[in-house]
């Protein structure tokens, strides 16, 4: 198989087959990631996708679900992505669903039309790395998109029938401004289907705009105990059935729930540790992650 870029997937994907349409990130800018930093996006040539199709075939001809890998394959024009879906039931007959990144800039140049054509043909499950939904912490992450385009694009992939899921990530606003982040977020995440949404908590990794920000003290990150009510306030402000993962190793407590069933349930657990474990204990945790997974 082909992999030549840096390869990750979700958590979530661990039992899809994972295959490399593209490599690198197209955008490259947000504030906090340095992911892709240094590696050119670039799109698997079909003639190498064919080559690992084939591979595929031989270990895995009964494989369902396969995940394609790369920071946003779903950037791919709509007729590229059509080529690429059609090509896998040519090796992978079984195949229901392929599931891959996206982010909302590349749902946009997409009709409703096509991306049900592709939900036809299988593209399904798109990751979306919203992290916010709130403008001010959009635009201080430089997500490249506003609160509104996440509404406007993820009602079109609501009309064509794609799934899809969120990731919101605490302490992304910066200290004393969790709260706000938390209440924006929920509303505008409410407007829309996700179906689930992970929670990240925001560390300042080496090589990341956001951390030379932070050493000139033009960001000031959130404290930890800070984070963790940024969360409670989230799910308290969310009005939507979902499933929400707040169990990354990001996280300095791990905790999933079912919304709005276990809301109360997961919110006093949150405050147990608040109440019970102190914000050097916290910090300690995070000086120590030395990656996202
Ligand atoms: S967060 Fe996603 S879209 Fe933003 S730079 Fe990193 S990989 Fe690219």
């Amino acid at each position: 198989m082909n992999f030549t870029g840096r390869t990750w997937r979700p958590p979530y994907e661990a039992s899809s087959f994972i295959i490399q349409a593209a490599s690198g990130c197209t955008y490259n800018k947000c504030r906090f990631c340095s992911l892709y930093k240094g590696e050119c996006y670039r799109m698997s040539p079909l003639s190498e996708w064919e080559e690992d199709l084939q591979e595929l075939s031989l270990y895995h001809p009964n494989a369902r679900r396969i995940f394609w890998t790369g920071a946003n394959p779903f950037a791919m024009s709509y007729e590229n992505l059509k080529a690429r879906a059609l090509s896998v039931y040519d090796y992978l007959k079984e195949c229901q669903t392929m599931a891959m990144f996206a982010s909302i800039r590349d749902i946009k140049p997409k009709k409703v039309k096509q991306l049900r054509t592709l939900r036809s043909l299988g593209i399904n499950g798109l990751s979306i790395g919203t992290e916010s939904g709130d403008d001010y912490t959009l635009c201080l992450a430089d997500k490249g998109y506003t609160a509104k385009d996440i509404i406007d694009q993820c009602r079109k992939l609501d009309e064509a029938g794609i799934e899809y899921y969120f990731v919101y990530m605490t302490g992304l606003a910066g200290k004393g401004n969790g709260y706000q982040n938390a209440v924006n977020s929920a509303k505008v995440f409410s407007k829309v289907n996700p179906r689930f949404i992970s929670v990240d908590s925001l560390t300042l990794f080496e090589d990341t705009e956001l951390l030379e920000m932070a050493e000139r003290g033009e960001f000031v990150p959130a404290g930890e105990k800070e984070r963790i009510e940024e969360l409670q306030v989230f799910i308290q402000n969310l009005r939507l059935k979902v499933h929400l993962f707040a169990d990354s190793i990001s996280n300095f407590y791990p905790v999933t729930a079912y919304l709005p069933r276990d809301k109360e349930l997961v919110i006093g657990e949150l405050q147990n540790i608040m109440d019970t474990v102190s914000e050097e204990e916290m910090l300690a945790y995070r000086r120590n992650l030395k990656a996202l997974g």
